[in-house]
């Protein structure tokens, strides 16, 4: 089999989760497989990579980062290679090309005082590229040929910073050219994941956590015949351990299954990372790199049915609702279409819409980050509305959107009555609810403050500790 293995954060956190790393990569190689691996940057150091810049933009560079990220890849390096000083030397010196182009770009920016999203992937992309190397040095101590490749030179994106999207012909192309021959000579290649390049050559970030994608992405260009996702939990769950203490992995789901539970806040997979393995049906599997005997989650076409059609819950914060009333605006045509022109021009992406039938209130969910924006525009767009008073109000209120996610909700009558019993027993004010049509989601819009115990009232009512 050729399998694409992306390990995150916490799975490449310390010289001894490197090791573990290598060791996953390279037991699977001797069992016969070619295997790619796609690592993600060593845990906090994109944030902090993040921070330095913004910092820097304010004219505040703290040269002191530079070096903190060095003595701690450092000792990484120290740590896995041990005694052979020339690999050693080539290591940190490739670790130290990569931060040095960090510190010339700061010190730009601590200049010119202005963080443009592409400068900003240039810098917050530097993460994979120096856990790449120590990565790629782990497979080496234990034998096996390795090389550290850049995205840049394999994922062909387009030019949107801080969210890119693959051109799959070019990629598939430049992945093939690249990778194929390291694999046909018995080594395992490490492609940094979440960074690719423009075809010119720029680099570009597939977004927050997108080194999920990143592996789906090299998967479906290499043709793969599975992507293994190694994390810190045994894979996909009924909802967010950290939140839900019963909380069950599953596993078995289906490709809708996975996207609509990413889509809606389980951070465990990027949402963008099912489309393009799904595609060419490439089986994921999410396992935990801290207990790899632990079979995970599989994903694939079927999925496996599940008794009360719910399979998991999940929630997002840091949204806002914009709701826009007015008893006025029953039978004016064009409102909803100006609205929804204004939040596609703001380039904000909408979770979830919700109209009542008697049309005097229409809202949606945005990020909270682009919701001043939106207000503003359209305040300007509806000026006339409101001037008229067909329109009264546009408000804006920090939320958070608890979804019931399942392909076997369709179809199975009550689960819209057990989701209002449930969160109203826990007295909790559903303030909009919506449901797609595909009935694989049912979402509700609550108070950010009521989300966790929302959370916990569903996973109990539908029983989702219980196999
Ligand atoms: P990585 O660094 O490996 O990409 P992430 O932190 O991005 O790991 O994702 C794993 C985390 O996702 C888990 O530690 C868990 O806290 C969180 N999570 C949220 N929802 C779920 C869920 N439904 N199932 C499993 N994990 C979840
Ligand atoms: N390192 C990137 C991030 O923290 C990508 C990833 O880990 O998936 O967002
Ligand atoms: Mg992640």
């Amino acid at each position: 089999m050729l399998i694409v293995m992306k390990f995150g954060g916490t799975s490449v956190g310390s010289a001894e989760r490197i090791a573990q790393a290598a060791q996953l990569a390279t037991a699977s190689a001797d069992q016969g497989h070619r295997v790619v691996v796609v690592t993600s940057a060593m845990s906090k150091v994109t944030n902090l990579l993040i921070d330095a810049a913004q910092a820097a933009s304010k004219g505040e560079w703290d040269p002191a980062v530079r070096q903190q990220l060095f003595e701690r890849h450092k000792a990484v390096a120290d740590a896995i290679i041990g005694g052979d000083a020339a690999r050693r030397a080539a290591v940190l010196e490739a670790i130290d090309r990569r931060l040095e182009r960090f510190e010339k770009l700061c010190y730009g920016l601590s200049m010119v005082h202005e963080l443009t999203p592409r400068l900003l992937d240039a810098i917050s992309g530097t993460g994979e590229m120096l856990a790449a190397p120590l990565v790629a040095a782990a497979i080496e101590a234990r034998g096996r040929r390795s090389r550290a490749v850049d995205a840049t030179d394999v994922i062909v994106t387009t030019d949107q910073f801080g969210g890119a999207e693959p051109l799959m012909d070019l990629t598939h192309a430049k992945a093939v050219a690249l990778l194929q021959p390291m694999l046909e000579a018995g080594a395992i290649p490490v492609v940094t994941g979440f960074i690719g390049a423009t075809a010119d050559g720029v680099l570009t970030t597939l977004g927050r956590g997108g080194s999920d994608y990143s592996a789906s992405i090299v998967g479906a260009a290499v043709d793969a015949d599975e992507v293994w996702i190694w994390t810190d939990v045994d894979g996909v769950m009924t909802a967010n351990p950290s939140e839900v203490p019963g909380a069950r992995t599953l596993p078995e789901i289906s490709y809708s299954e996975a996207s609509e539970l990413a889509y809606y806040g389980a951070k465990v997979l990027h949402y963008k990372t099912i489309l393009p393995a799904f595609r060419k049906r490439i089986p994921v599997r999410i396992l935990n790199s801290f207990n790899p005997s632990h079979p995970g989650t599989r994903v694939s076409v079927e999925g496996h049915p599940s008794a009360s059609g719910v399979k998991a819950v999940t929630s997002i914060r840091g949204v806002s609702l914009i709701a826009i009333s007015g008893t006025g605006m029953q039978g004016i045509p064009g409102i909803v279409a100006k609205a929804f022109d204004v939040v596609a021009e703001q380039q904000a992406n909408v979770l979830m819409i919700s109209q009542a039938s008697s049309e005097n209130n229409i809202c949606f969910v945005i990020s909270s980050s682009d919701a001043p924006r939106v207000v503003k525009a359209l305040g300007a767009a509806l000026e006339v509305e409101l001037s008229r008073g067909h329109i009264e109000e546009i408000a804006e209120r920090p939320v958070a959107v608890v979804a019931a996610v399942g392909d076997r909700m369709r179809g199975t009558p009550g689960i819209a009555a057990t989701v209002f019993t449930a969160l109203g027993d826990a007295a909790i004010n559903v303030i909009a609810i919506s449901q797609g049509s595909s009935e694989r989601n049912i979402s509700m819009v609550v108070d950010e403050q009521e989300s966790a115990r929302a959370v916990l009232a569903l996973h109990g009512a539908f029983r989702l500790s219980e196999a």
